[in-house]
């Protein structure tokens, strides 16, 4: 039926109609989400372009220029103080890796001790400490729609090294945010900007700008489509530098002042501390308490310097008239050798009665005297053969070789050349029965010609009356020992007789020399157990007889000597008092020489060849 038929139709349009509607909706939607995709990609790229590109070409000095937030950009913030003092972990992270976890003390310490040169650290951990001015600039990340998705602030310490690099920079010193986000409100209001409703709320809550510091003023790139109504561009604003006046340091002598300011603070205040201080290392004097303040000049190790007063780190002292400051690490108050001086720190003792001299050199003024075995402390030794010692709570100075480290015995030994080579063969001759001025003489002009030494066994009452040869041996560095006073068999002595022979020899050389001797050669080598027990010195005795008393003949004299085979640590007995023992030495002196012998006093032959000389025991030889 036709009607019927029509009705059908009618069904069946409506149904294609509802086709025809879901199919437009969802053509739509689908461009919609298309459409959507695209702007979304768009303005993705649009803000990548404009920070990636545009805001990080700036015009520098009229010339474009690229800025890399790099660790060596030249532009830096600094946040001098923080208002959350709750927060005190720090994370150090470079490339949203965390590098190190810091407490705040440990990483301002690390700061403060140059350990790092850089500090890059997470924005949202960021504090900058209340007693430290750090330096640091920041890196931040916008997402599509033009939200701050992170900051990376990068900080550094302001050091002198650092002072190159941030002269052209421009400091922030305080809160610059309030001074952006209060100038953009201005900025949009005087400029005619539609604005939306609560403009002012977005731009206090949100960090959604990003700023550059240029040399023309601090440049803010800023998403203005939550402020400004119907704008989806980001807006750059130049902010001139004068707006940060007070928070804006760009006097780099000022913030290193500032720097130095809080640590000086930190350093505590100088109290009185009057004393001398030696230097330990070659250090730094500066003109302020401050290691950027400027350096006045260098003190080496061992330098004596007058402090007045001190801190925790610092110590004011006199130098040159001026006051300056030096590191408290740099000062001891112990007495520091000086820097040719190799350190040391031992008791030693004179061996003989010595000067000791204001400075390292023989000709320079006596700040005391030091009698035989008297202690002294020694602080440093030089390759030159000097001893830096302790004398009266300052310094002194002493010949090594006239110092022992071990006490020396009670009585004169004379010096133990330090000329001798151990390892060269070494003879003593000795001379009995002197002095006299003849022969004595003699003898003493031969050793001096060959630069030779020998020892004397003199007689008390002989040295009384020709002082000035016994005075001569010493002089040229022979030793001189005693043969008692009178030359008497000590064996047929009682014990008040052999005193009685020792105090008038003694009291002989006390007189000829200054002090007494200390060794022993009784006559005819008499030494009986007795006697040994009586005597205070060690008894020297010989191993090669020359029998020079008996032949009074050179060609006897030098043949006992011949045919000893190898005279190496013997002692050789001759008397000083016969011409032609005289005449055998200026023979025998330069044979010996030239047979490879050190000709060397009993007791330098004791002591190279490793004897240590005791009283009342004979020796012979060594
Ligand atoms: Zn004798």
């Amino acid at each position: 039926m036709p009607k019927h038929k029509k009705k059908s139709k009618l069904k069946k349009s409506v149904k294609a109609l509802l086709i025809c509607l879901v199919v437009f909706i969802g053509l739509f939607l689908s461009i919609l989400l298309v459409y959507k995709h695209i702007q979304s990609n768009k303005m993705k790229n649009t803000v990548e372009k404009y920070i990636k590109k545009q805001s990080l070409t700036q015009e520098l000095d009229g010339k474009k220029k690229d800025i890399n937030f790099s660790l060596n950009s030249p532009y830096y913030a600094i946040y001098p103080n923080t208002k959350n003092k709750s927060i005190d972990k720090i994370f150090i992270d470079y490339k949203n890796k965390i590098i190190k976890n810091y407490s705040k003390k440990s990483l301002f310490d690390s700061i403060k001790n140059n350990n790092y040169k850089y500090q890059i650290i997470n924005y949202e951990n960021f504090l900058a400490p209340d007693d430290i001015i750090s330096v640091a600039y920041i890196e931040s990340n916008i997402n599509s729609k033009g939200t701050l998705i992170n900051e990376n602030v990068y900080t550094l310490n302001i050091g002198l090294k650092e002072k190159e690099k941030l002269k052209d920079s421009y400091i922030f010193v305080g809160n610059y945010k309030e001074i952006i986000t209060n100038y953009l409100i201005k900025y949009f209001e005087e400029n005619g900007y539609k604005l939306n409703k609560n403009y002012k709320k977005v731009i206090n809550s949100k960090y959604n700008y990003k700023y550059i510091l240029t040399n023309n003023g601090v440049v803010v790139y800023f998403n203005s489509n939550e402020v400004i109504k119907n704008s989806k561009k980001f807006i750059k604003v130049s902010i001139p530098y004068e707006e940060f006046n007070g928070i804006m340091n760009i006097n780099l002598e000022n913030i290193n002042k500032k720097y130095d300011d809080s640590v000086k603070l930190e350093y505590g205040k100088f109290t009185k501390n009057e004393k001398f201080m030696y230097v330990k290392i070659n250090s730094n004097l500066y003109k302020e308490n401050s290691k950027n303040s400027k350096l006045v000049s260098t003190v080496s190790k061992g330098t004596k310097l007058n402090v007045t007063e001190s801190n925790k780190v610092f110590s004011k002292v006199k130098y040159k008239d001026k006051l300056v400051y030096i590191l408290n690490s740099s000062l001891s108050d112990e007495i520091i050798a000086d820097s040719e001086f190799t350190d040391c720190n031992e008791d030693v003792y004179a061996i003989d009665k010595i000067e000791i001299k204001k400075s390292k050199d023989e000709n320079s003024e006596s700040v005391g005297t030091l009698n035989r075995k008297d202690k002294i402390k020694r602080i440093g030794t030089s390759d030159d053969g000097w001893s830096e010692v302790v004398y009266n709570d300052d310094k002194g100075f002493i010949k090594s070789n006239l110092l022992s480290l071990t006490e020396p015995s009670d009585f004169y030994r004379g010096n133990i050349s330090a000329n001798v080579n151990p390892g060269k063969a070494m003879v003593a001759i000795t001379f009995d029965d002197g002095p006299n001025p003849s022969s004595s003489n003699r003898i003493l002009d031969t050793l001096q010609k060959y630069n030779a030494v020998a020892t004397f066994f003199d007689l008390g009452k002989l040295v009384n009356s020709y002082p000035d040869v016994v005075k001569r041996e010493e002089a040229i560095g022979c030793e001189v020992g005693t043969h008692t006073h009178t030359h008497p068999n000590l064996n047929n002595l009682s014990a008040e007789a052999i005193q009685g022979e020792l105090a008038n020899s003694k009291e002989a050389f006390m007189k000829a020399l200054g002090h007494d001797v200390s060794l022993i050669r009784p006559p005819y080598g008499n030494a009986n157990d007795f006697v040994k027990s009586q005597l205070p010195y060690p008894i020297i005795n010989w191993n090669v007889d020359t029998l020079d008393w008996k032949s009074r003949n050179k060609d006897a004299i030098l043949a006992e000597v011949r045919k000893v085979g190898n005279l190496d640590g013997k002692i050789i007995l001759m008397h000083s008092i016969y011409e032609t023992t005289a005449d055998a030495v200026e023979v025998l002196v330069p044979e010996l020489i030239n047979q490879g012998y050190q000709l060397v006093t009993v007791s330098e032959l004791a002591y190279y060849k490793g004897a240590t000389l005791t009283k009342g025991v004979k020796y012979f030889g060594f």
